[in-house]
């Protein structure tokens, strides 16, 4: 009765949840450090508690079917033009609504490695034909990913997950020049980067970018994303997407968290002088830290460490074994200063045993 396909889908790896690690090892779910899923341990702005909690008072109505205000605001934080945006439940959706408006069975996909697990779900559900293209530390560039000519949709991450790199912007144009189909490009870690190829999409019409308010924004548990790209690809994306998709309360929401950047650009600022830490002390003891544009670090093992982490109450994202990658890896989100400071005593310990 199911698809054969759906049999061959490796379920998306979410990791580990406080919940789950207090369960495993007796520690009081309050103490459990969640540095695993790139959250940002930021509070919200007083405007989005105030517009969250306001929200209440329409919670009986729909939001707008189009979205309309919250696309008027990200079209003046992001440059664009309003027909030129979509909005989602979060990147994600965005990325299989890209799939299911373009991919027709056995279409070439193109996916670099070591990348997001997600593209790959999407493209397989679409029974696309899907080519993995190994590049070591995911420097890409359009000669690392050879022939695009017959390729219906090209994935592309900046800054990556899990490799915390950006890629060149000439080297995105130099890709969508050659690319037959569609490049999408995932910048859900844009904003700590401090840039973006959203430019890009007015000049050329084969290129969609995707960003999410959950990251920057520290909105992960709300669900809300946004795509960016020629209004024919965004017609398409608006007219198959599920009516209301996003809430009333998330729509609100995600307006104050637009209109409270400033607040946000402070914390990334936090954010980027933490990270720059965590990896200077993650290399005073001996391990390999690849450079990171984002609010996470990717650091090579000599073993498993982070079941040793989790009994300590630490969670990180284990991506030993990911497609790409070689050899033991764990990628630890940036948190707050103390968090960041339990973690590096965790991991000191750890890598001396
Ligand atoms: C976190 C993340 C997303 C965003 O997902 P949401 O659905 O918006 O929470 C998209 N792409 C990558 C690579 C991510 O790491």
């Amino acid at each position: 009765m199911i698809r054969n396909v759906i049999h061959l889908i490796n379920p998306y790896d979410a990791g580990k949840f406080p919940v789950d690690v207090s369960r495993l090892y007796g520690i009081p779910e309050s103490q459990v450090i969640q540095l695993g899923s790139n959250e940002n341990p930021y509070p919200p702005s007083e405007e989005v508690k105030k517009a969250f909690h306001d929200s209440i008072s329409d919670i009986n109505q729909y939001p707008h079917p189009e979205y309309q205000r919250l696309k008027e605001a990200i079209a003046s934080y992001t440059g664009t033009d309003v027909e030129r945006i979509a909005i989602g439940n979060g990147a994600s959706e965005l990325l299989r609504t890209i799939c299911d408006i373009v991919v027709e069975p056995l279409d070439r996909v193109v996916i670099p490695v070591p990348g997001y697990t997600l593209y790959a779900i999407f493209a397989m559900v679409r029974d696309a034909r899907i080519d993995f293209i190994e590049v070591p530390g995911y420097a890409v560039t359009a000669e690392s990913l050879g022939n695009l000519s017959d390729a219906k949709l090209v994935f592309l991450c900046s800054p990556n997950n899990p490799t915390g790199n950006t890629i060149e912007k000439k080297e995105v144009e130099k890709i969508v020049e050659g690319c037959g189909g569609i490049v999408v490009l995932d910048e859900a870690y844009a904003e700590f980067a401090g840039k973006s190829c959203i430019d890009l999409t007015g000049r050329y019409d084969n290129l969609v970018v995707v960003r999410s308010f959950s990251k920057f924004f520290g909105l992960a548990g709300l669900r809300v994303g946004y795509a960016i790209g020629n209004p024919e690809i965004i017609a398409a994306m608006e007219k198959i997407r599920l009516p209301f998709g996003i809430s009333s309360v998330a729509y609100r929401t995600a307006i104050a968290a637009v209109e409270s950047v400033e607040y946000y650009e402070g914390v990334k600022e936090k954010i980027i002088m933490e990270r720059e830490r965590l990896a200077k002390e993650l290399k005073k003891l001996g391990f390999f830290v690849y450079p990171s544009e984002a609010n996470f670090v990717l650091v090579r093992a000599k073993k498993d460490v982070s079941e040793e982490l989790e009994k300590s109450g630490i969670i990180v994202r284990n991506v030993t074994g990911l497609l790409g990658l070689e050899g033991f890896h764990i990628r630890i989100t940036v948190g707050l200063p103390e968090e960041n400071d339990r973690f590096l005593e965790a991991i000191a310990t750890v890598s001396r045993c």
